[in-house]
């Protein structure tokens, strides 16, 4: 199993479209950046990136190529699978945070979480989708995104292994202890050596 952790931030600016998890949110504003400003998946592209310790967003796409000048950022996460694919590794779930004053992200949450669930080939149940406002940190012109994403070996299914062991019966389990019991040699007794005659030698 791997563990990965990305975060990004981009500024709300009037006259562009807001994109978030490959989604398109109607609002007056939307992020700036050189692609499309998509937080979400920036912070998921690092942190499969991470995972596999193959660098960050910024390795792959600089900023300063015009090739990424409004890209969209799905071009990033598919990358970045490949790269968790070509390791091995296979995503088991992830879970984000979006921190921004507005909009409302409650609305959308679930068309967010089934089209970032696509991008990555796992069940929406595996994608958790979180928002909070940013009180008190004076970013309120900002969105921000936090996310940590577990991989698998491919191959190897760990998460499910788990679940599976936890589903054995218990009549089962208890067969398997019984089974180990018995091997085990019963104690030879000790002889127990009356304690005022060990005292007395000492
Ligand atoms: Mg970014």
């Amino acid at each position: 199993m791997r563990i990965g952790y990305g975060w990004d931030s981009h500024e709300f600016k009037r006259g562009i479209p807001l994109k978030l998890g490959g989604v398109h949110i109607p609002y007056g504003k939307g992020l700036a950046g050189h692609s499309d400003g998509d937080v979400l998946l920036h912070a998921l592209t690092d942190a499969l990136l991470g995972a596999v310790a193959a660098g960050d967003i910024g390795a792959y796409f600089p900023p300063s190529d015009p090739k990424w000048k409004g890209a969209d950022s799905v071009v990033f996460v598919r990358e970045a699978i490949k790269r968790v694919h070509k390791a091995g590794y296979s995503v088991a779930n992830l879970d984000s945070t979006l921190i921004l004053q507005e909009p409302k992200i409650g609305p959308h949450a679930k068309k967010i979480q089934e089209r970032v669930a696509k991008l990555l080939g796992i069940s929406p149940s595996c994608v958790g989708i979180k928002a909070k406002t940013p009180e008190g940190m004076g970013t309120g012109n900002a969105a921000i995104a936090h996310v940590v994403v577990l991989l698998n070996r491919q191959g190897h299914a760990g998460l499910q292994t788990l679940e599976a062991e936890a589903e054995v019966p218990q009549p089962v389990v208890d067969e398997v202890v019984a089974k180990v019991l018995e091997e085990v040699p019963e104690e030879t007794p000790r002889r127990i050596r009356p304690l005022k005659g060990r005292a007395r030698r000492e």
